[in-house]
């Protein structure tokens, strides 16, 4: 693509502070003199109140899937009960896999961490894990929600962090994971990147537990470079990354996927500040940075970044959460419009004291991922498959001795009843007595050396447990290439 190019763009100027954010990133855009044709699009609040659950109307999804890039302010979620986020929906729906969230020491904006040289990228995950939204309550007061990784899902973003640091020359990768907790699912991901690792030999792979590297980001955070992690983990640590450059105020970024790009502030719809012309929008300025190198716009994304620069660093045009963070002048804060009219006056300088990052996000196109070897439908087909037995989740008042009798009356010839769990401890056989939550999980498997349970024990089963006992839910357990593929109670 061209410099000389039009542009067409999807602007979905959101909820809150969206509408505002938005005009401002637009503005700076358009003087700057990329020609983009914007095709304004809604998602959100308004939309959830019209009485589509989705947030997002057919309108916007046709707008994307014509332009394939989208500015986007940022939507209110529905909290607890009610709608899902239309931001975890447009981002599934369009599987923009890898969200980049760079996060970089600015000039004029005076951290703790101030001339250390933090200059980190957070790649999280952007479709799978908690966010699947996979929820059921499993009784009126256990709540369950389903945690999915998967292999192909990993390898997708890991493989984008990887190359991400390739085009940019970054040395290091760092894999952030909850493995030693969950060993199948974070453990999955940790494998994966341990298993891709070494066909980036220049790039030094490291892997950190989670909750280490909330406190290394705390301690010494210019240590790191590329992080790549889970939807979860990565939502979390890279509000903390931007707390450390500044704030949610400068915290850009871009949702990636092989069809569609979605650029957006980190930040929500802070809905105490709409309207007020008061808010921060730098960070959807420097998300529109990443718009523009994504559209191959380099030059301008250079310009519109410099012109932030010498704003930050000029300290002419201070907005209020700057102010605050400096003890500043609150009262004569810069607006939004006028950091605007800053910016856009500053276009065509250079600061004086450029960040002394490592490079830019010049992500211009997302990589494809290549067919792992791991995926290829011929070894997926070599992986063979043993089912052990079954986990049968049961609501009960009883106690546990007389539902393990009961359970165990049930078992059947083809099954034995191995234990009974609380929460994924051990409450049977044995001394430990949990705190009840009237919400059991029995495990049933294959007496030793007894054949595969057929469907039809299986469900028999089920249907002597469920003529007694309210059952909420079952799990095969199976053993993939002789490892089990399921994890043991506490204390077992
Ligand atoms: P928030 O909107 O990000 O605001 C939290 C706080 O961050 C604000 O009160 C303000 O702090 C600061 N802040 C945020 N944006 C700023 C900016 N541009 N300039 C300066 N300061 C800024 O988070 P929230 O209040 O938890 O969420 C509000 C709504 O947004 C919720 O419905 C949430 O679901 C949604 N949300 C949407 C997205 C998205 O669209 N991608 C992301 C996150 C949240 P002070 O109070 O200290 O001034």
């Amino acid at each position: 693509m061209t410099a000389a190019q039009r542009h067409r763009v999807t602007v979905i100027p959101g909820d809150g502070v969206g509408p505002e954010v938005t005009r401002s990133a637009v503005r700076v855009i358009e003087a700057a003199g990329v020609a983009v044709d914007w095709e304004e699009a809604e998602a959100g609040a308004e939309v959830f109140r019209r009485g589509d659950s989705s947030g997002v109307p057919s309108e916007t999804r046709d707008s994307i899937e014509r332009t394939r890039v989208v500015l986007k302010g940022p939507l209110e979620t529905p909290i607890g009960f009610g709608e899902k986020s239309a931001n975890v929906t447009l981002r599934k729906l369009f599987e923009t896999y890898a969200n980049v969230r760079p996060a970089r020491e600015l000039p004029g904006v005076p951290t703790r961490y101030a001339g250390e040289g933090v200059d980190m990228v957070i790649v999280r995950e952007n479709v799978e894990d908690l966010y699947a939204g996979i929820e059921h309550m499993q009784t009126p007061d256990v709540g369950q929600c389903l945690k999915i990784i998967s292999r192909k899902g990993s390898e997708k973003v890991i493989r984008y962090a990887f190359e991400l640091a390739r085009r940019e020359g970054r040395t290091k990768v760092t894999c952030a994971t909850k493995a030693n907790i969950m060993k199948l699912t974070e453990g999955l991901f940790k494998r994966v990147f341990e298993e891709m690792a070494p066909e980036y030999p220049e790039i030094e792979p490291e892997h950190l537990i989670i909750d280490n590297v909330a406190h290394q980001f705390a301690k010494a955070p210019a240590q790191f470079d590329i992080v790549v992690t889970t939807n979860l983990n990565g939502d979390i640590i890279s509000d903390l990354a931007s707390g450390l450059v500044g704030g949610l105020g400068f915290a850009a970024s871009g949702n990636y996927g092989a069809e569609v790009a979605i650029f957006e502030a980190v930040h929500g719809s802070a809905p105490k500040y709409a309207g007020r012309d008061v808010i921060n929008p730098t960070a959807l300025i420097l998300s529109a940075v990443m718009m523009l190198r994504h559209l191959g716009e380099h030059a301008a994304a250079d310009t519109v970044e410099n012109a932030v620069f010498v704003t930050l660093e000029s300290g002419a045009a201070v907005t209020q959460d700057l102010a605050r963070q400096t003890g500043g002048d609150i009262e004569h804060a810069a607006s939004t419009t006028g950091y605007t009219d800053a910016v856009i006056a500053n276009l065509g300088r250079r600061p004086a004291n450029p960040p002394r990052g490592r490079g830019h996000v010049r992500p211009a196109q997302s990589p494809t991922p290549r067919p792992a070897w791991s995926y290829a439908a011929d070894a997926y087909g070599r992986i063979s498959r043993r089912l052990v037995g079954v986990d049968v989740m049961i609501e009960s008042d009883l106690s546990v001795a007389v539902l393990a009798a009961d359970l165990e009356a049930a078992a059947g010839p083809a099954l034995r009843l191995e234990t009974v769990t609380s929460r994924g401890t051990k409450i049977w056989p044995g001394e430990v007595v949990g705190d009840s939550v009237r919400w059991y999980t029995g495990r049933f498997v294959a007496p030793d050396g007894g054949a595969e349970p057929s469907e039809g024990e299986i469900l028999a089963l089920l249907g002597r447990i469920g003529a007694r006992h309210r059952w909420t839910q079952v799990e095969r357990l199976q053993a993939f290439d002789g490892q089990d593929g399921f994890t043991k109670a506490a204390g077992e």
